[in-house]
């Protein structure tokens, strides 16, 4: 089977073609965006450094007329760098989707699309089996980012079939969930029969558009580094990056490093039960403390009990609808959580109003750690490198139970803790931000 995966032929198709505008400042008038050194190296050669230690040495470049001399002389066949380079010139500017034409009219293999001016570090062949699996016409590499209100937005539904994007240009006047298209993409490679004459299309607005009219385009949701530098201050962000590892340090062939949090007391207010959105109201640290965990190399992970859905008490809808009320309000804070596991279940039965299919001894109530095994397995997390943060014993527990360090925030209903009295956490905190402080300096 292994043998199988590896003889498919993969190819990369890199849109090197615009030009840096933005960031005159730093590259001068006449180095092409890609050309732009991280850490004193092109991030086309980031790019191609990445995509050949994923295995893919196969490498199409789409240069504009303007850039073309500079990376080819820098490039060259590509044999410096252990790949194959070949280059397309665009003679007209196609916008980021037409030279797929052009591609099309050379090679018919499947490709994965990337766009020259990203600062990335991914695990591709991860990305890939996904598309695989999915038997997907495009997958689109998606993830939240700290500005999901200038973003456009990707919504998927529970498959991760995209069923919409919404561009950042609409007004939107509903929770929804922070994914945000990052501009990587595997694409099957009859999605180049779709174009049929050399014109410029946006590869997003039309051709991804059209498959996901189709309902054959996916969205794979990643932690990976996938970032742009295009502005000054995004330039000198990358770079720091760059400089201290976490670049590297978040592709997911490497074991990742999370912090896994509770939510009712944690991330938000708890009173009462939360059973709508109307109702949910962020800790007043939630977003500081989330944004020291999104620039540092943990990954942020909700890890939450809602035995309210098996109570009857709300349904699934709303519970995602109060979670994207959740991410919104970070998100208007520059925060995100990379995401969130939840148990709907109840083991108690013969309460009115309840769901029978819900009530059930399930695997994943904390302290069980189901969600966090859930959550292990679609990042890669090592548990012992990780940390579980609650206001409760039973969170404690779930850490244990886990093989996690913990942190008890002494805010937590003292009644509750006596369930799990036993467990005791590696140190008490009175907030999540002294928690999250307190972390980040002992690595
Ligand atoms: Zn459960």
């Amino acid at each position: 089977m292994l043998d199988h995966l590896h003889g498919v032929t993969m190819i990369a198709l890199i849109q090197a073609g615009g030009a840096g505008t933005r960031l005159k400042a730093i590259t001068g008038d006449t180095l092409p965006k890609p050309m732009v050194r991280i850490c004193g190296k092109p991030i086309l050669e980031w790019q191609i450094e990445n995509l050949r230690n994923s295995g893919i040495v196969e490498i199409i470049i789409v240069v504009s007329a303007t850039g073309k001399d500079i990376i080819e002389n820098y490039f060259g066949d590509g044999v410096r760098l252990g790949v194959r380079i070949r280059y397309i010139e665009e003679t007209e500017p196609l916008g980021t989707g037409g030279a797929l034409f052009l591609l099309g009219k050379r090679y018919r293999e499947d490709f994965v699309l990337l766009f020259g001016d990203l600062m990335l570090d991914i695990d591709w062949q991860r990305f890939i089996k996904f598309h695989n699996q999915k038997g997907a016409m495009i997958s689109a590499f998606v993830h939240p980012n700290g500005h999901p209100f200038d973003s456009d937005i990707i919504i998927a539904d529970k498959d991760n079939r995209i069923t919409g994007i919404d561009s950042k240009n609409n007004i939107r006047n509903y929770y929804y969930e922070n994914l945000t298209n990052a501009g990587l993409y595997v694409v099957n490679r009859k999605v180049i029969d779709y174009l049929t004459t050399a014109t410029k299309v946006d590869f997003e607005k039309v051709i991804l558009a059209h498959f996901v009219q189709e309902g054959s385009a996916y969205a794979y949701r990643s932690s990976e580094y996938v970032k742009d530098c295009g502005t000054p201050d995004r330039y000198y962000a990358v770079n720091s990056d760059c400089e201290s590892g976490i670049i590297s340090a978040k592709n997911l062939s490497k074991l990742q490093k999370a912090i896994f949090l509770d939510r009712d007391g944690t991330l938000n207010k708890f009173g009462d039960f939360v059973t709508k959105a109307d109702m949910l109201t962020l800790q007043s640290d939630a977003s500081e403390s989330l944004k020291m965990i999104n620039a540092s190399e943990f990954l942020a992970i909700c890890i939450t009990n809602q035995p309210v859905v098996a109570r009857g008490e709300t349904t699934i809808e709303e519970l995602n609808n109060i979670h994207n009320k959740m991410e919104d309000l970070l998100g208007k804070d520059g925060a995100y959580l990379n995401d969130l596991f939840y148990c709907p279940h109840h083991p108690d039965k013969g309460f009115p109003g309840e769901v029978p299919e819900l009530k059930i001894e399930c695997d994943c109530r904390k302290p069980k750690i189901g969600l966090l095994k859930r959550a292990q397995e679609r990042y890669n997390i090592d548990f012992a490198s990780s940390w579980m943060i609650g206001d409760t014993k039973q969170d404690v527990q779930t850490g244990i139970n886990a093989g996690c360090r913990t942190v008890l925030l002494t805010c937590g209903d003292p009644n509750y803790n006596k369930k799990y009295s036993e467990a005791q956490p590696t140190f008490v905190a009175n907030s999540l931000l002294e928690a999250v402080s307190t972390i980040l300096r002992m690595k």
